[in-house]
């Protein structure tokens, strides 16, 4: 596997991320969310990655 990788930030606090959690916005997208900023992802109701609906 040879893909080109992004420099991963966070998308909230804008750092690197340290153990990101992938999320999806409320524009359907996927976002990065570092572990200090899980709660805050969760305030925004952010939806984890990976569970249907
Ligand atoms: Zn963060």
């Amino acid at each position: 596997m040879f893909r080109l990788f992004k420099k991963k930030k966070c998308a909230i606090c804008g750092q690197k991320t340290v153990r990101p959690t992938e999320y999806i916005d409320d524009r359907g997208e996927k976002v990065l969310v570092c572990y200090k900023c899980v709660p805050y992802a969760e305030r925004r109701a952010f939806r984890k990655k990976g569970k249907a609906g």
